[in-house]
């Protein structure tokens, strides 16, 4: 959780107000500042009292502000020397967009680079939002993004071909709020990509716009490359990075800035402690914290208890962050052209990083509180098992208790989703609730309250 100063004034004085902002909720989509819950009272911040239609005009212009300002820093000819630099020859045009080209709600705005050769590449540039992370964790995922996708190049994974953008210094995450403060300038954070054929899939994949043959190519292809990654072995649970000799090493995942783990309990745990800390200082779910910190104090339970997630492990693989589907890219066969945006993708255990993608999730089902697995993960199972990689199979056949890992920690506690959590866990609940099969998020919490610690919550 990356937590900004408030970007209030104290009365009287017009000095900044010492107090960190709200994460999230704090982030005012029209204004763009960062506000304490002080500072985010209608007293103090007008947004508060904008209709729905205004509000919606302001984060519109707010957008195309904070577009504006990013795309006004993109040096087209500066671009062009440097890709001139990379592949040398073969003169290129970067075409930048119109900011209303740009869509609202991505990470990283994309400049197509055309080659004279036919060839095109895309500078893909940091979109700095009012919520975006300090320019020193973004440059920090994006060069933890590069470096991943030149690992699974190597190992023969069909990613796109990456080159080095401008001069992503080995930075770290600042610590404290006046650090913080201080680096508010915009900067252009990049790297060029190779363009693939093809388009993205679905999110999820099914039938529908691609027929069942196109369904299950995608799926025996998606095996294939997952293999490859199986053979691409990593010491311990991470982001990866680059050390002092340019090797690749694991250093701790970006968002919880934690030294690297051998199992998956010790990372798990640390996530939650983090949060659970964050509650306790006032900083995450303002609007109801008591539930949430026992939600994450029952999956805490849970996972302590857990002895498979406790095994300290030795061999660990790249997972995707965000293997919704559309990070796919696939012809009109259903052949894999590529598997793009590795933004966030991380080290992890065989059982978590083998985990069936959410891509072939039934959405409905899943939200609905199932277990089972959909016919696309049943296929990708049995994919496995007919290419000889039954240990693969059997991961895809455990795989709710990761996805459901990281649909409930740090997430707003949802009462299906948590039960369907304990589940996985082999944790019916407590009998006096279970009978009664409608229980909602207010009963558990009496129950719960009853079980485990509230610590500094109190009532
Ligand atoms: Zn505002
Ligand atoms: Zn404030």
């Amino acid at each position: 959780m990356f937590i900004y100063p408030c970007d209030g004034l104290l009365e009287d004085q017009n000095q900044p107000c010492p107090s960190s902002s709200i994460p999230i909720t704090g982030n005012c989509s029209s204004c763009g500042k960062h506000l304490c819950q002080l500072h985010s009272t209608v007293e103090h911040h007008p947004c508060v009292l904008l209709d729905e239609h205004r509000k919606r005009n302001a984060e519109i212009a707010l957008h195309h502000k904070e577009i504006s300002t990013l795309l006004d820093q993109i040096d087209s000819s500066q671009l062009e020397s440097n890709i001139t630099a990379l592949k040398p020859g073969i003169p290129c045009r970067a075409m930048i967009p119109l900011p209303s080209q740009v869509l609202r709600g991505g990470m990283n705005v994309h400049i197509s680079i055309q080659f004279e050769d036919g060839v095109r590449w895309f500078a893909r540039i940091r979109q700095q939002s009012h919520s975006s992370p300090p320019i020193e964790v973004q440059e920090m995922i994006m060069r933890s993004e590069m470096i991943t996708m030149q690992f699974l190049k190597q190992g023969g994974v069909r990613v796109p071909e990456v080159f080095p953008g401008n001069q992503m210094s080995h930075g770290r995450q600042p610590s404290d709020v006046g650090e913080r403060r201080q680096q508010t300038e915009p900067k252009l954070i990049y790297f060029f990509i190779q363009d693939i054929q093809g388009e993205p899939c679905d999110s999820p994949i099914q039938e529908g716009s691609l027929n069942l043959y196109q369904v299950n190519k995608i799926i025996e292809d998606y095996a294939k490359q997952m293999i490859l990654i199986s053979q691409l072995h990593l010491n311990s649970i991470g982001s990866l990075h680059l050390d002092q000799f340019g090797k690749i090493q694991i250093g701790p995942l970006i968002d919880i800035d934690i030294c690297p783990f051998k199992s998956s309990r010790d990372r798990f745990i640390s996530q939650i402690d983090l949060i659970l800390e964050d509650i306790e200082k006032g900083l995450r779910f303002v609007d109801d914290p008591q539930t949430a910190y026992l939600v994450h104090l029952q999956v805490k339970q849970w996972i302590m208890e857990d002895l498979t997630l406790g095994v300290e492990e030795e061999e660990f693989y790249i997972k995707h962050a965000d293997d919704k589907g559309d990070h796919i890219m696939v012809d009109d066969e259903g052949n894999i052209t590529g598997i793009i945006d590795w933004e966030w993708a991380y080290s992890t255990t065989k059982s978590e990083a083998f985990s069936a993608p959410l891509g072939l999730v039934n959405i409905s089902d899943y939200f609905n509180g199932s277990n089972s697995l959909s016919p696309q993960e049943e296929r990708l199972a049995e994919t496995y098992e007919k290419l000889g990689r039954p240990d693969l199979s059997a991961w895809v056949r455990a795989s709710k208790k990761y996805q459901r890992l990281l649909h409930t920690i740090g997430q707003s506690p949802d009462i299906v989703m948590l039960l369907a959590l304990g589940e996985c866990f082999g944790q019916g609940l407590e009998e006096k609730v279970e009978k009664n099969k409608q229980v909602s998020l207010v009963e558990w919490v009496i129950e719960a309250k009853k079980r485990l610690p509230l610590s500094e919550l109190g009532e």
